[in-house]
């Protein structure tokens, strides 16, 4: 029975690269693995795969019936469809431990590093399978756009070592070059409705029983969005209406100056200050040194709901 390997839902860089490069590693052992991902790829991946000629893997969003490898996460709720504890048979990831169960053992390494790709590198030397030269500039793209360029605080060594190894193996020469024409990608914000904005890059949790949503937008400039502003704050609490969310998110983080502008729609807006010690301005308040969604914005979050 063939594995088939995903990332999370709204697949971003790392979880689209993450199942193929898992998938071949799985393939060089004899298993027999698909790569999938649970929907089309961001503007991002899709500039990714062109470079380093890539086939898109195909998508999945219903595991009934069939085994699962999940990688670049582990809570249900960003999980195929109708996933048991019977069809998960790997876990490969970089986050907090989420909340599926199995019914086995399985193979289950998941890392404090800055992305699925770093794993996985390690995971290859562990196995003594070289790298293609093609899956090996995947791998690279998704450490720097998971790490944002080494700027976030989840990059660590371990990360900055697999870039090193990488590239030598991808042929790349300039990884700032390939970071900033991955950034120009996804920051494009033109002609994009505001909703598929706020989904570009969105997570749902849910802390102490309240649902919380959010977004990240990774930018050049904040002026990209200075324009579309007031359509952002709609969509959002369009889909704080719609999903009963306690809490909507949205960062919009500057890449460049290093920060992040927070927009909150919220039932409670004074959580969310006290959250980051910080005062709303309006709908939003700016957070030097935000970077990380998972490191920095969720934790607070959690943090501030007792969780
Ligand atoms: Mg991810
Ligand atoms: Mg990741
Ligand atoms: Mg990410």
């Amino acid at each position: 029975m063939s594995v088939y390997v995903t990332g999370h839902k709204n697949p971003d860089t790392d979880s689209v690269t993450a199942a193929i490069a898992y998938a071949e590693l799985m393939k060089a052992q004899g298993e027999d693995a698909i790569p999938s991902m649970q929907g089309e790829m961001n503007p991002e991946t899709v500039v990714v795969l062109e470079r380093f000629g890539v086939a898109a893997p195909e998508i999945m969003t219903d595991a009934t019936g069939k085994q699962i490898a999940l990688v670049d996460h582990s809570d249900l709720n960003q999980a195929p469809d109708n996933l048991s504890a019977d069809s998960v048979v790997a876990i490969v990831d970089h986050h907090k431990i989420g909340d599926v169960t199995t019914n086995q053992p399985i193979f289950c390494c998941v890392q404090p590093v800055g992305c699925t790709g770093t794993v996985l590198k390690q995971l290859y030397d562990i196995a003594g399978v070289a790298v293609d030269t093609k899956v090996a500039g995947l791998m690279l793209a998704a450490i720097l756009s998971d790490t944002v360029n080494f700027k976030s605080p989840t990059c660590t060594d371990a990360d900055k070592k697999a870039v090193a190894e990488l590239k030598e193996i991808a042929g790349v020469t300039d990884t700032d070059e390939l970071f900033m024409a991955m950034l120009k990608a996804k920051s494009s914000v033109d002609g994009v409705p505001a909703r598929d904005l706020l989904n570009r890059d969105y997570k749902d949790f849910d802390m102490n029983g309240n649902k919380v949503g959010c977004g990240q937008l990774e930018l050049a400039t904040l002026d990209q969005v200075a324009a579309i502003r007031d359509d952002l704050l709609a969509a959002m609490k369009e889909q704080k209406a719609e999903g009963g969310h306690h809490t909507i998110l949205l960062m919009l983080t500057d890449v460049v100056k290093e920060g992040t502008e927070l927009v909150v729609v919220s039932d409670d807006p004074s959580l969310v200050e006290g959250a980051f010690d910080s005062k709303l301005d309006g709908t939003s308040m700016w957070i030097p040194g935000m970077m990380s969604r998972k490191k920095q914005t969720v934790p607070n979050m959690q943090k501030a709901f007792g969780c």
